[in-house]
């Protein structure tokens, strides 16, 4: 059966020159990098040039990268960091509806423990007005929780302008740049960003391993406690093969960004209009003008996501939905929500993310199935006439 995985905001397979930078550190070069031996000196020196890559590619200073497991923990260090370190100075935390759990999840969190967070709204396309941050900061504000771009959508966050807004008012900017650190270009030190978080298996690396970088003078307290490693900020042993790999993740994907946006860019309109020409009635969730190249969030009103990405996956097409299913239960996008979009349209909505390994041939398989699978799933349902283009 033909396949085509166009699920690579999920994840990304690791490309076979990371595989092969990495394998040494699990063989010949196994030392702790702790270790003042010289196995233990080639595997730290080996972790430093991968924290250099890492830096090159946001523009940020080696010493500013925290390794940690991923994008999840790097959300959790940055807010729960900054929430124990300035609990003195204030306990306000401004983020958005349409985070990432990761980020929600730990505002959650810390309410419970007594901090305030205001959830900023956004607009039908999912962008947050800067205006509206700087009118939800008071004078107990510590921190400042905007995504780069968006896992659902690919709607990206002005956050130069939110940057400028929180350096105004002395408030740390924190930005989980996961899914477009290494997909369009991001420079921390013009965007104003204090603190970014990263993961690897987005960008061809492996999962498991991310980093937070935390601008210098930024104060975080650490919450994994244990020996002195990362500056004190991250106790344990460092996963070495994975920080290697993800530096040289890093550098690949800051010599592709010339060309490989373009090019994704490219084949994911091809896709979307594809199936707008070919599918009655599909809405366009996001922001058209600021959007990952590689990214389109449809709805298809008159089906159901979870029986749309089954049909799918039946003909080998992998893409995904904001929507999770848990206990027989289909919860509705909390990012198509806060964008507005009705229930009924929302629970047809599917991502579609393309990457590196994408052709042509891989759309042609995407747009000769898809309308029969839609029309088959909508029965006698049909689009209303004159239905709005939710773009
Ligand atoms: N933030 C965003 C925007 C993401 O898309 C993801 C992963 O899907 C994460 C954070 C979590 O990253 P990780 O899977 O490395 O924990």
């Amino acid at each position: 059966m033909r396949e085509a995985y166009l699920d690579y905001n999920a994840t990304t397979p690791v490309d076979p020159r990371v595989v092969e930078t990495m394998l040494p550190y699990f063989r010949e070069s196994f030392g702790n990098p702790s270790s003042v031996h010289g196995a233990g000196r080639k595997a730290r020196a080996a972790m430093e040039e991968a924290r250099e890559e890492v830096a090159r590619l946001v523009n940020c200073d080696p010493v500013e990268v925290v390794f940690t497991s991923g994008g999840t923990e790097a959300d959790n260090m940055a807010i729960s960091g900054v929430a124990a370190a300035l609990r003195g100075r204030g306990n306000h935390i401004i983020t958005t509806r349409v985070e990432h759990p990761a980020v929600l999840a730990t505002c959650l969190h810390l309410e419970r423990e007594g901090y305030e967070v205001t959830r900023i709204e956004v607009d039908r396309q999912g962008r947050i007005d800067p205006d509206r941050v700087s009118a939800a900061i008071t004078d107990r504000t510590i921190l400042i929780s905007v995504m780069h771009a968006n896992n659902e959508t690919g709607t990206i966050s002005p956050v130069r302008e939110i940057g400028e807004v929180a350096a105004r008012h002395r408030i740390y900017f924190h930005s989980d740049a996961v899914q477009s650190a290494g997909r369009i270009p991001l420079d921390c030190r013009e965007e104003n960003i204090l603190l970014l978080s990263l993961s690897a298996h987005k960008i061809y690396g492996p999962k498991g391993t991310g980093a937070l970088v935390v601008r210098k003078g930024v104060k975080v307290h650490s919450f994994i406690h244990g020996g002195s490693q990362e500056r004190h900020r991250r106790g344990g042993t460092e996963n070495v093969a994975g920080i290697v790999a993800f530096g040289k993740a890093c550098e690949l994907a800051r010599g592709s960004l010339a060309a490989e946006p373009a090019r994704l860019q490219v084949l994911r309109n091809r896709l979307e209009e594809g199936i707008l020409a070919s599918v009655p009635g599909v809405l366009v969730n996001g922001d058209p003008c600021h959007r990952l190249p590689n990214t389109t969030n449809l709805s298809f009103p008159g089906t159901a996501a979870d029986s749309l990405l089954a049909s799918l996956d039946l003909e080998g097409i992998a893409a995904s939905s904001g929507a999770a299913c848990s206990s027989g239960t289909l919860k509705h996008s909390h990012v198509l929500a806060a964008m507005g979009v009705e229930p009924a349209v929302a629970g047809g909505a599917i991502r579609f993310s393309v990457g590196r390994e994408n052709s042509d041939d891989d759309v042609n398989h995407l747009l000769a199935v898809l309308p029969g699978i839609v029309e088959r799933l909508r029965g006698n349902w049909k689009p209303e006439s004159g239905e709005r283009k939710a773009v």
